[in-house]
């Protein structure tokens, strides 16, 4: 029984809390925001010169030509891996190093990563450096014990996720470093909560729709068209029919939060006219332009295509209907969703873990959001992922955003015991 085998390094984490605590200052002190993507080769070196002191050999990859690599702002990621020197499987730890901006609000330093009553305080604490300083805690546990351990480990620190994750798995999965060649199960611990699992993701299409007018005075608008009033139509259209349609289709994927659970349309701004240029002096004129920014959230069940045929319709349904209505969609962003089998191998060695650490059946969830397990899916084509982490998922992004130790603790714990399990085939 893997419960006795594992006790030894269950207490060998527990015994390494303050390591762990060190390790995640360490990590947070690092201000790698993004944009514009700052420190991030000191932060990698850091992880990747810890690692090779446990045996680990270690890859830094740049992502050449990835958006935003540059001279000043270069995207580093590094990859560790320890071989056993035994035929097995090849586990892998994936965490982002990037951070999203501060914002106002905080009552800490972001960046000192204060420890208070057993909270680590710092932008990036939650999300997700605390998961990433539980999966090194969890490997290097694991190592150091007595068990003839199977196959390969692997931990990768990866850039720009909360950028889209183009210069970081997108161009590691590009390369082949998640590949079937070489990994086989892939933990991310994104902050999505200490006794939960969570599958995968929505898909993401991100487009701006343009409606066109005739610019005139503003004191004859009836000799111009007017682009908002147009687009003002298109806001009505997707209130009488694409709000309606989306709320009525319902999905087998179990996001969280429960509003998360159908579709969803996020209207992100709207710009038209021309701008004021001094404050208190409109424009006198008939606007000849607007432009919308949607953020349209789908469902595994739903097809891309469809997504965007359904608000072509509705456009092309107001171009029959109101004079002089003319549009355009431009695509920004597409991600497909990604969702993992609930049998899956990762999906059953991680639930069975947290039932052994934390005495409680675990949560099947699903992100409202997308993370780097798309890229793992759809570039890789690894379909053994899922994202498990410490953080609280409500307080990602937030300001005063903290990583409770004890969660960090358990977590490693039911990393390194999950891992176990698929590296030496002991998952039932
Ligand atoms: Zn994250």
């Amino acid at each position: 029984m893997s419960n006795e085998t594992l006790s030894a390094v269950f207490e060998n984490i527990v015994k390494s809390e303050d390591n762990l605590i060190r390790l995640c200052q360490d990590l947070i002190r690092f201000p790698t925001v993004n944009p514009p993507g700052n420190d991030y080769q000191a932060c990698v070196e850091y992880i990747g010169n810890r690692l090779k002191s446990r045996g680990f050999t270690v890859e830094y990859i740049r992502a050449y030509g990835a958006p935003g690599d540059s001279a000043d702002y270069p995207r580093y990621n590094v990859i560790a891996r320890y071989e056993t020197g035994r035929v097995g499987p090849c586990v892998h730890f994936n965490s982002h190093i990037d951070v999203v901006e501060t914002g106002d609000g905080w009552t800490k330093d972001p960046f000192a990563a204060e420890l208070i009553d057993g909270k680590i305080y710092g932008r990036g604490a939650c999300d997700m450096k605390g998961g990433l300083a539980a999966s090194i805690i969890a490997v290097e546990a694991l190592i150091a014990s007595d068990i003839e351990l199977k196959g390969t480990i692997e931990i990768s620190g990866t850039a720009d996720e909360e950028s889209g994750g183009l210069g970081g798995v997108a161009y590691l999965a590009e390369k082949g470093y998640f590949s079937k060649d070489r990994v086989d199960h892939v933990i991310i611990p994104e902050p999505l909560n200490v006794d939960r699992v969570c599958l995968g993701h929505r898909g993401v299409w991100w487009a701006e729709i343009k409606t066109h007018g005739r610019i005139a005075h503003g004191s004859m608008p009836f000799l111009g068209d007017c682009a908002i009033r147009h687009m003002g139509a298109v806001v009505a259209s997707f209130e009488d029919k694409l709000y309606p349609a989306m709320a009525a289709r319902h999905t087998s994927m179990p996001v969280v939060p429960e509003g998360a659970k159908q579709s969803t349309l996020n209207i992100n701004s709207i710009h038209g006219g021309q701008s004021e240029i001094t404050e208190g002096l409109p424009a006198p004129c008939v606007a000849d332009s607007c432009r919308m920014i949607i953020d349209r959230r789908f469902l595994v069940e739903e097809d891309l295509d469809e997504v965007k045929r359904e608000i072509d319709d509705i456009l092309s349904d107001l171009e029959k209907l109101r004079d002089g209505f003319r549009y355009e969609v431009r695509d920004m962003l597409e991600v497909i969703p990604s969702m993992t089998d609930k049998d899956a191998p990762v999906v059953k060695a991680t639930a069975e873990a947290i039932k052994e650490v934390l005495g409680k059946t675990p949560e099947f969830i699903c992100s409202p959001g997308t993370y780097d397990q798309k890229h793992i899916d759809r570039i890789g084509d690894l379909k053994d992922c899922i994202a498990y982490g410490p953080g609280i998922l409500e307080l990602a992004h937030q300001p005063d955003e903290y990583v409770i130790v004890e969660d960090m603790l358990n977590s490693a714990k039911v990393m390194a015991s999950s891992a176990y399990k698929l590296l030496m085939g002991k998952s039932s």
